[in-house]
C-alpha cells in the first residue's frame, strides 16, 4: 500500500479520522465513528478508493450496503466499481416482497431484509460496511444474498475489531479490512 504525502500509511491516515467513543451505545462499547472520516473530503475519497481497490481487478455486478453507515460507504464504492448498488435494510423498510434474517449484534438483536428480486441469479456480489465487529452482520447479508441465488465475491469493511474474531464465522468468504482494531 502507498503512503500519502503526509508520510503515514493508509490505515494510520483512516485511523486518524475515526473517533473512539466510549460507553456508546451500551457501557462497555467501544464505538467507532466514522463520521469525522466521512466530514473530511480528503479521507472520504481515499476510503472509498481503497474500499473499491480491494477489489478492483474482478468482475463486480453488485455491492451491497447494510444499513445504515454500509450505504454511505457502498454506494460510492458500486460507481468506482461500475457496479450496481443494493441495499440491505432493518425490518419493516423495504417496499417489495423480501427476504429477512436475523441475528445477534455486538450490542443487540438485528434483522435484516433484502428485496427478493435485487439480484439476477449468477451475479457476483461484493458485501460493504463500515466495522465487522462479531461478523453477524456480514454473515446475515451473504445469507440473504446467497437466497437470492447471487455469489459472494467477497466483503470489505474499513475497520475489523480483531477481538472479536468476526472472521471466524465468516471462514468461506474473502473478507478484507482496510484497518484492524
Ligand atoms: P457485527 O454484526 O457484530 O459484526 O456488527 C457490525 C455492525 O454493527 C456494523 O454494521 C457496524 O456498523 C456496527 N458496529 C458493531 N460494533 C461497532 C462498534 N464498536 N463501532 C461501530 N460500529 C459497530
Amino acid at each position: 500500500m502507498s503512503s500519502g504525502g503526509n508520510g503515514a500509511g493508509l490505515p494510520e491516515r483512516l485511523a486518524s479520522h475515526i473517533r473512539d467513543v466510549p460507553d456508546y451505545p451500551k457501557p462497555g462499547i467501544l464505538f467507532k465513528d466514522i463520521t469525522p472520516l466521512l466530514a473530511d473530503p480528503a479521507g472520504f475519497a481515499t476510503a472509498v478508493d481503497a474500499l473499491a481497490n480491494e477489489f478492483a481487478g474482478e468482475q463486480v455486478d453488485k455491492v451491497v450496503g447494510i444499513e445504515a453507515r454500509g450505504f454511505i460507504l457502498a454506494a460510492p464504492v458500486a460507481l468506482r466499481l461500475g457496479a450496481g448498488f443494493v441495499p440491505v435494510r432493518k425490518a419493516g423498510k423495504l417496499p417489495s416482497a423480501t427476504y429477512e434474517v436475523s441475528y445477534a449484534l455486538e450490542y443487540g438483536e438485528e434483522t435484516l431484509q433484502v428485496h427478493q428480486d435485487a439480484f439476477t441469479p449468477g451475479e457476483r456480489v461484493l458485501i460493504v460496511d463500515d466495522v465487522l465487529a462479531t461478523g453477524g452482520t456480514v454473515a446475515a447479508t451473504l445469507d440473504l444474498v446467497r437466497r437470492c441465488g447471487a455469489t459472494v465475491l467477497g466483503a470489505v469493511v474499513l475497520m475489523e475489531l480483531e477481538f472479536l474474531h468476526g472472521r471466524d464465522r465468516l471462514p468461506e468468504v474473502d473478507l478484507r479490512a482496510l484497518l484492524i482494531a
